[in-house]
């Protein structure tokens, strides 16, 4: 299992650094959520945020961590493409924000 976590994380490393490689302009001005890597992360949040609410329609509960809904609701702990850490932020319900856009 948590064999499994590591792979899956280095797996999404390895998507966030060839996304980084293929998409031009990546850092300096990705604060601006109209970008192709704001809009991305945008999707990403929502599709968090969707996940959160599957989850709790199936088991009548909040997960506590975005590893908890991988291999159910979700395929893989989503990366933002300009290089933004998602923070999961507790709550009824949970939501995510990304330190580069913010909240979905
Ligand atoms: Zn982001």
């Amino acid at each position: 299992m948590r064999k499994t976590m590591l792979v899956l994380m280095g797996l999404a490393l390895v998507a966030a650094l060839a996304l980084a490689l293929v998409l031009p302009g990546c850092g300096s001005s990705a604060s601006s959520r109209t970008s192709p890597q704001g809009r991305t992360c945008l999707a990403n949040m929502r599709t968090v945020d969707s996940a959160i609410e599957s989850y709790n329609a199936l088991k009548d509960a909040y997960p506590k961590n975005m590893q908890q809904m991988v291999g159910e609701m979700l395929k893989k702990v989503p990366v933002c493409p300009a290089g933004g850490k998602y923070i999961w932020v507790d709550g009824q319900p949970p939501t995510i924000k990304c330190t580069i856009h913010g909240t979905p």
